[in-house]
């Protein structure tokens, strides 16, 4: 093999996403790494701790290093590691960030499960407060002195609002904290956190990560030091991820930024065509110009991403009726993968939530959240039904 004349972690995305991080040499030539399905290794020469010892649950197969380095490299960042969901890698991650007698800051419109576990943290010593994370100058009042991190999501769902970034990590950097971001809606395709300034970004990879829905899986990227620490707590939290669905990830990954860019462009075509229906009264998307933070999406991504959300202005027999209708579109919850879905939140993931608090975060019985595939965009059309779609509303 000749010597390589430029890192191929530091190089394009569509080029980091199909190399980065693969053995070399070849582990006996193959294209495509062997899957490690072993729990038991020859103990080496040399032990040092623990750690060391090669066992799946330590996260250092082959097939778990060449997954954080694919990471790192996808997240700008010096390291990367897998979990065994998105929520091992969260609860993990703030565990080790956050830690007894810390406090946290937290998003408000938090994914429900985070949120969930936010509110839990206390059991753990943890305290934490959540804020509006568009509105910078409420952030003081609720800093604490031992405030140690700040969690944000990238695109929150499901009304797909943007925090204010650059104001997150101006704060986070001036006290002193840890900034956290979960950017599993946007992915790296379309933003890249830690060149912001962020310090962790993590995933939910079961979505656009892996894109096929078919693993359950999670990330964090960082530097070396914070992704060390979170190791150590994940080595004994035990959320690792089994060698077959790194296989599954690190295939996914190759194709990353060819599904986003066809996901971002199918969803602006649909949000496009939905905001001039009558049926439609409102559309949530970063990409329109009615998007009340589209100069910052367009300032801070490379593309609006995906997701989009939509009211019906028939309200909730309209959306009921619209979902038992669909033919190729799946009326199901997640997101992320290459077909398209289409959610009803005030039903799946806002359920436990009070009306009223429902109605107060603009989540009605009418709203639709759609997660975008790469399907041909005429049929994703076809079935939300644009030479019918107002047949299926009235009839
Ligand atoms: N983060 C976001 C934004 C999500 O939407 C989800 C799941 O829906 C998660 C994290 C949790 O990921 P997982 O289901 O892989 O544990």
């Amino acid at each position: 093999m000749t010597e390589r004349t430029h890192r191929i972690e530091d190089g394009r995305i569509d080029t980091v996403a199909v190399h980065a991080g693969a053995p070399r040499p070849r582990i006996h030539g193959a294209v495509v790494p062997p899957i490690f399905q072993s729990t038991v290794f020859e103990t080496p020469d040399e032990v040092a701790s623990y750690d060391d010892i090669v066992y799946p649950r330590l996260n250092n197969l082959p097939n778990h290093q060449a997954l954080g380095k694919k990471i790192a490299a996808l997240e700008a960042a010096e390291a990367g590691l897998v979990f065994g969901s998105g929520m091992a890698a969260i609860s993990t991650a703030l565990l080790a960030v956050v830690g007894k007698g810390g406090h946290l800051l937290a998003q408000e419109q938090l994914y429900g499960g985070t949120r969930t576990f936010v509110e839990m943290l206390d059991r753990w010593g943890v305290e934490y407060d959540f804020i509006d994370a568009d509105d910078p100058r409420s952030w003081d009042a609720k800093l604490r002195p031992n405030t140690r991190a700040i969690y944000v999501e990238s695109i929150a769902n499901p009304l797909v609002e943007i925090a204010d970034h650059r104001a997150v990590v101006d704060f986070a950097k001036a006290r002193r904290l840890v900034s956290m971001i979960d950017n599993t809606f946007a992915t790296p395709v379309n933003f890249r956190p830690l060149k912001l300034g962020y310090d962790l970004a993590l995933h939910s990879c079961t979505k656009y990560m892996n894109g096929h829905s078919d693993i359950v899986a999670g990330a964090v990227a960082g530097s070396s030091r914070a992704v060390r620490e979170i190791l150590l707590l994940l080595n004994h939290l035990g959320g690792s991820l089994d060698p077959h669905a790194c296989f599954l990830l690190d295939r996914g990954l190759k194709t990353l930024p060819l599904r986003v860019r066809r996901q971002n462009e199918n969803a602006l075509a649909l949000a496009r065509h939905l905001s001039a229906h009558p049926a439609i009264a409102a559309v949530h998307y970063p990409g329109l110009e009615s998007h009340p933070r589209h100069d910052r999406a367009r300032e801070l991504f490379s593309g609006f991403g995906g997701m989009l959300a939509c009211e019906l202005a028939g309200g909730e027999e309209a959306a009921e009726q619209f979902v038992r209708r669909l033919e190729m579109i799946t009326y199901g919850p997640s997101l992320g993968g290459v077909e398209t879905l289409v959610t009803r939140p005030a039903v799946t993931s806002h359920a436990g939530l009070a009306p009223a608090e429902r109605e107060a975060l603009g989540i009605t019985g009418g709203l639709l959240r759609v997660s975008v595939g790469i399907e041909a965009i005429e049929d994703i059309l076809a079935d939300f039904g644009f030479s019918r779609f107002g047949e299926k509303n009235q009839s």
